[in-house]
């Protein structure tokens, strides 16, 4: 049956899956891959959590939840944005949802309608684009700026300029993820002000918040007023290794909730009972987190180590992610390849996985390929080493 609708024959596969197939084939052939493809902490769930999901299984709370999610969860999740950003939110403000691409989800089926235009920045997280036109908007986008020692930046006059009357949204992912950049007080509060006179709604992934290294978080709930203007989207998979459990969350104007509890109601009906228990658990463990974020941070420092002083690329030092976007521009103008290119050859020849920034929308990423860091010290040392092998052979 080939009768689909017509907007979803414009949605992209997960393209990043391709390079992890290719992987598979390449460790076939014996080789040792070196995946710095994936997108999630490689260290355990927290037991606390672990123990309170099998607990809830065991007493039997394995039926539906409000669609909202469990009330207990989200008054923590209030008290945990008000112990960590002082922010004040109440319980009525916050919804749980099937991990935080499905919070981004609601976020766009709440208020993008066919014929809007949602502004993303370039380079954006692949999904923002592929679900805004699914919905029959269209993207645009504002470019983020490298300064070359500083890393990327928003440039709010580029951001004022590609607005339209049309312009429903604009989607801001901080940290951000692939450029590992952070914002700064005055480019959120920028944002703020922008979106505030212009009647624009501001979505802003804060997903990474937990993972900084040097520098401090400027949340867009930091604005006392953010209830007129705000779609907060946050979630469980970075900060407490929960990927598969699939929990996110949104917080937003009671009213905005209340929709998407509707939107909820209809589709997907409630987040995982269980899941969600084990969710409550993972707010008492603060200290493996912060020892997560340490031992990423010492990731950080080795992969930075490793590549920075490579002659033929440049990365600039990840202040926040568990992201590496490293520059490939020379590679690609000698050899003639594209990003896409260089991530396929590097598997082949070195057994070594990277996402090219091309995935990434719109342009920017086409120069970049991205490494995350999530991985042991010793693959990273090996990994960075064959990269330097590679790098070396092709100029
Ligand atoms: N937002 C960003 C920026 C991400 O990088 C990811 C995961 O890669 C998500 C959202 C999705 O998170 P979840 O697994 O909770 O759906």
């Amino acid at each position: 049956i080939e009768r689909f609708a017509p907007n979803l024959n414009s949605l992209a596969g997960e393209s990043t899956l391709v390079y992890q197939e290719k992987a598979r084939e390449v460790a076939a052939r014996g080789v040792k891959v070196i995946n710095f493809g994936i997108g999630q902490p490689d260290v355990p769930t927290p037991a606390v959590a672990r123990e309170e999901a099998k607990l809830a299984l065991d007493q039997g709370f394995t039926g539906y939840t409000s669609a909202l999610g469990l009330e207990e969860l989200r008054q923590a999740v209030a008290d945990d944005l008000k112990e960590r950003l002082g922010s004040d939110v109440r319980k009525e403000e916050v919804i749980i949802t099937p991990g935080a691409k499905m919070s981004l989800f609601l976020a766009f089926a709440a208020f993008v309608a066919p014929g809007d235009e949602v502004l993303l920045f370039d380079p954006a997280f692949y999904s923002y684009a592929e679900v805004a036109r699914l919905l029959g908007a269209r993207p645009t986008y504002a470019k983020m700026r490298r300064e070359s020692g500083k890393g990327f930046s928003i440039d709010l006059e580029d951001v004022q300029s590609k607005l339209s009357p049309k312009t429903k949204m604009i989607v801001l992912n901080n940290p951000s993820n692939p450029t590992a950049a952070l914002l700064d007080k005055k480019e959120v509060e920028g944002l703020a002000q922008i979106a505030k006179e212009r009647g624009i709604l501001l979505l802003s992934d804060e997903i990474y918040d937990h993972f900084i290294y040097e520098g401090e978080m400027a949340s867009s709930l930091d604005d006392s007023s953010w209830r007129d203007y705000v779609i907060y989207v946050n979630g469980f998979s970075k900060t407490f290794s929960m990927t598969g459990w699939r929990l996110g969350y949104v917080v937003a104007d009671s009213s905005v909730i209340k929709k998407m509890g509707t939107l909820a109601a209809n589709t997907y009906t409630c987040p995982n009972s269980f899941a969600q228990r084990g969710a409550l658990g993972a707010f008492r463990a603060k200290g493996e987190v912060q020892q997560m974020v340490d031992l990423f941070k010492r990731r950080r420092d080795v992969i930075y180590g490793e590549l920075s002083s490579l002659k033929g690329v440049s990365l600039d030092k990840p202040r926040a992610t568990f992201y590496a976007f490293l520059e490939v521009t020379q590679v690609l103008k000698t050899t003639g390849w594209s990003a896409k290119q260089f991530s396929i050859k590097l598997i082949e020849e070195k057994g070594v996985v990277t996402i090219p920034g091309d995935v990434f929308p719109e342009n920017v990423g086409r120069n970049y390929v991205r490494l995350s860091f999530a991985l042991a010290e010793d693959k990273i040392r090996e990994g960075t080493k064959r990269i330097a092998e590679f790098v070396r052979e092709s100029l």
